[in-house]
């Protein structure tokens, strides 16, 4: 009995954020007495899949497949599905991320699980199985008592920090009875991102809105960005104009991110983009609006015209470096 927990990659470099699963879900399995399996599919190299006994894994299940891509949801289903029932797994664990959204529910029906999305918490294991879970796109926190007797959890990526110890997970293959359906998404092209930190894995984010007014402007943000070493994000309206890529929108529709630091320049500060930053740790704020909601969600904030901010943070902080 083993409590399962699905592993992303990239290219076969393991996410920061699965090593985060993979240990959370081994607490769980040492609060419930069970081990922990971590699921793998596609191409990794051994050692990348041993560094999961360092964050708790005792063993790897490894889906070697050559069709398998991220995208193909249903498939990944059908390992978790396979695992579980191998395992005869009470808790299966997967990020709250947009894989994970696809996935854990069908996972859920499946196997007549019930599922905790948004997870924030270890379970309360005294209470029966109580997670604390965020609700109303982060505007507040819910407390739910699973009582099925399979548990689907989703964990928000970067709510814990990692702690690596020293462990070995066995590496054992994973036998799963794919269906053609299972790979019905097809992978057209790719656009690789290159050279940039991955905003999902970002410790510092600078992120820019509306009030920069074009993209021309967006050096400023960048330039802030490369003197702190942070990844670069945007608010939704702005990747809709094509100022920046989609997949620097943060909040409600977009990515989920939790930094050390988020930086808001131009942004107001609207719930649907608080719902992808809130819970960042300390949140700077730039606006020339006193009344800016955002004011309101910051631990510090500048008045002011982000033209005339930024260069001057950017500035401060190379002083502070040289
Ligand atoms: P604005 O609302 O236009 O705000 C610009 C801000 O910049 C203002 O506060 C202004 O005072 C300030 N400003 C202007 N000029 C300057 C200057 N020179 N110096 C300093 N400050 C300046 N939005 C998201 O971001 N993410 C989402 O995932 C998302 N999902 C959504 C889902 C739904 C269903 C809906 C209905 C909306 C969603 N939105 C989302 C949109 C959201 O409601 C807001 O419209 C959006 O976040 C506003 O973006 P913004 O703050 O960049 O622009």
């Amino acid at each position: 009995m083993s409590v399962i927990v699905l592993v992303e990659h990239t290219e076969g470099i393991i996410k920061k954020k699965s090593f985060e699963a993979v240990q959370y879900a081994s607490v769980i399995a040492k609060k419930t007495g069970t081990t922990t399996a971590a699921v793998v599919a596609g191409n990794v190299a051994e050692s990348e899949m041993q560094a999961l006994g360092n964050y708790g894994a005792d063993k790897v299940l490894h889906v070697t497949n050559y069709k398998i891509n991220s995208s193909q949801h249903r498939a990944f289903a059908r390992i978790l599905v396979t695992a579980a029932k191998q395992e005869n797994s009470a808790v299966i664990v997967t990020l709250h991320d947009v894989n994970g959204r696809a996935i854990a529910p069908r996972v859920a029906v499946v196997l007549k699980a019930g599922l905790v999305s948004g997870a924030l918490s270890l379970p309360d294991t005294d209470k029966g199985f109580v997670v604390k879970k965020s609700a109303f796109s982060g505007k507040a926190f819910a407390f739910v008592n699973v009582t099925s007797d399979i548990k689907v959890v989703m964990l928000i990526p970067n709510t814990f920090p990692l702690v690596k110890t020293e462990g070995t997970a066995a590496i054992e293959k994973l036998d799963v009875s794919f269906e053609d359906k299972d790979f019905g998404v097809k992978v057209v092209s790719v656009d690789k991102i290159t050279g940039e930190i991955p905003l999902s894995d970002a410790e510092l984010v600078v992120s820019g809105g509306r009030g920069l007014k074009g993209p021309e402007n967006w050096g400023l943000i960048e330039d802030l960005a490369k003197e702190l070493g942070a990844a670069t994000a945007c608010s939704r309206p702005v990747a809709d104009a094509h100022w920046r890529p989609h997949h620097e929108h943060v909040g409600q529709t977009g990515g989920t991110i939790r930094p050390h630091l988020y930086i808001a320049a131009g942004i107001s500060g609207a719930i649907q983009h608080l719902a992808g930053v809130s819970g960042s740790k300390t949140i700077v704020v730039i606006n020339k609006d006193p009344e800016a909601p955002f004011f309101k969600a910051a631990n510090y904030g500048v008045v002011g015209d982000v033209m005339e901010v930024l260069p001057r943070l950017t500035e401060a902080v190379r002083k502070f470096k040289s």
